[in-house]
């Protein structure tokens, strides 16, 4: 053992370095931890996460018009919907919209198809579920959008 190892071993020098470094983060202004979930991350601008199914805020009804182009654009083919006809208005309705957020990769190709803006890509994040089934979407689901749980300290 070298001279200098030795001193450094008896002096326990690295071990008073690394409470140097420790107490050197101590004061809070060096403290970067978010405290998530009390705190809510700030999110990019441009990211997308949950999808939503838009609805018209003063009726309620929904503004997708079955068109498909999200399901066609999707190359997951993730999207799976059905509409009838309405006799009367002679225009197609929406029935039934899932979407796998399992297989997503929030490309965004989907909404870019949408001609109506009905389909957006939110800035929600929180997209975990217990089983395989939770994360398959349906259309309430879609138009409600996720409901985490707010915790509070
Ligand atoms: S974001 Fe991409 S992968 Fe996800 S549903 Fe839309 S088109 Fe498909
Ligand atoms: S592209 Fe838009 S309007 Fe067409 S089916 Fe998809 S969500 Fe509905």
């Amino acid at each position: 053992m070298s001279l200098r190892k030795f001193f450094r071993t008896v002096f326990l020098v690295d071990l008073l370095e690394g409470l140097g470094v420790t107490f050197r983060y101590q004061p809070t202004k060096n403290v970067c931890t978010e405290q998530y979930p009390a705190e809510r991350p700030k999110i990019a601008e441009r990211f997308r996460g949950a999808p939503r199914l838009n609805t018209n805020p003063e009726t309620g009804e929904t503004l997708c018009i079955a068109c498909n182009l999200c399901a066609v654009a999707c190359p997951e083919q993730l999207i799976v919907l059905a509409s009838e006809r309405n006799e009367k208005t002679r225009r197609k309705e929406l029935t039934t919209f899932t979407f796998d957020i399992s297989r997503c990769m929030f490309c965004g190709l989907c909404e870019d198809a949408c001609p109506v803006d009905a389909l957006e890509l939110t800035q929600d994040f929180e997209l975990a579920s217990y089983t395989r089934e939770g994360a398959i979407w349906d259309r309430q689901m879609l138009e409600e959008g996720p409901k985490p749980t707010r915790y509070k300290y």
